[in-house]
């Protein structure tokens, strides 16, 4: 099968077929899409080699499968099920843990990828393929909302209005708090207000600016350092970003402040496609471009541009 494949610099390559280990499946992929993790990686970010994707739609193809045939999603971490992480509910710490496409684990920008069958959820019939491959940025926007309690009644900064600073404000606003989101780029803004979101150009906030809860998703080092310049005292900030190289902060503003500052990555997969199945969220207009598998490097070359949201590869 054609994959492209990373080592040192991405390029299609024609390698076997994966075989599935006992628990696992094969899975043919219909559409897969390009994450900032991606971007990173090509950069250097976890030292990675191999298939590279882990955000994708797929139809399972091993007979035994109960899903045999039928359309999923997949969680991207294979756990062991056995330490005491994956024990006490923390099963994507697993320190035996690999990744889809990051680390350990070949990806799904390939004709076939495979995966624990304990990792797959099914599609439902309404959600087209194209909405389905946002279902684990979605899962992972949805985890802010796993990890702290946000009143109402509390205002939110969202710095990056890229691929998932448009999901993370999406789910914002379902929970009814007075949320704005911020970026440097006058057409990212320019799209978020065009999907509803309450956005402007960061460059408009003054010093005196703050909210209670600061989201940081801007996918740049320096992000971290607006969103602490924006933060109450007591605020909480959350952290989505991953850079290859990655800033040095100043933590006397953190004690001095009594900053909580949370990390935050990979959600659950069932809230995100009730959301998506419900409409509740819309990706469709973040979708910029769709390329086919045979144009990946040039969708990649598309990818890092600016002014581009997210791009879709059909398989
Ligand atoms: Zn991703
Ligand atoms: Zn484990």
């Amino acid at each position: 099968m054609k994959a492209l494949v990373f080592n040192k610099v991405p390029e299609i390559l024609e390698v076997p077929v994966p075989v599935p280990e006992h628990g696992s499946v094969l899975i043919k992929v219909l559409y897969s899409s390009i994450c900032n993790t991606d971007i990173e990686i090509i950069k250097g970010y976890m030292g990675f080699k191999g298939i590279l994707g882990h955000e994708f739609v797929g139809e399972v193809v091993t007979s035994e499968s109960r899903f045999f045939g039928q359309r999923v999603v997949g969680e991207i971490n294979c756990s062991c099920g056995e330490c005491y992480l994956c024990l006490t509910g923390r099963k994507t710490h697993c320190p035996y843990r690999s990744t889809l496409g990051i680390m350990d684990h070949d990806g799904v920008f390939a004709e076939y990828c495979v995966l624990p069958e304990s990792n797959l959820h099914l599609v439902p019939e309404d959600i087209d393929p194209e909405i389905a491959v946002f279902t684990e940025p979605l899962a992972a926007a949805v985890e802010i909302f796993e990890q702290i309690q946000i009143r109402p009644s509390q205002n939110v900064f969202i710095f990056g209005a890229g691929k998932l600073g448009l999901l993370i404000s999406q789910v914002f606003r379902l929970n009814g708090c007075e949320t704005i989101t911020f970026d440097i780029s006058e057409s990212k803004v320019k799209k978020a207000r065009s999907m509803g979101i309450h956005a402007a150009l960061v460059q408009t906030l003054s010093e005196s600016d703050k909210a209670e809860i600061c989201v940081e998703c801007t996918g740049n080092a320096d992000g971290i350092d607006i969103a602490l310049k924006h933060l109450y005292p007591r605020g909480k900030l959350i952290l989505k970003t991953t850079v290859e190289k990655c800033e040095k902060i100043d933590l006397n503003q953190i004690v001095i402040n009594e900053f909580e500052i949370i990390g935050s990555r990979c959600g659950l997969f069932e809230p995100a496609l009730s959301l998506l199945g419900q409409r509740l969220v819309n990706p469709q207009p973040m979708i910029t471009k769709v390329f086919s598998f045979e144009e990946i490097l040039k969708a990649f070359e598309c990818a890092v541009k600016p002014e581009i949201i997210k791009v879709i590869i059909k398989h």
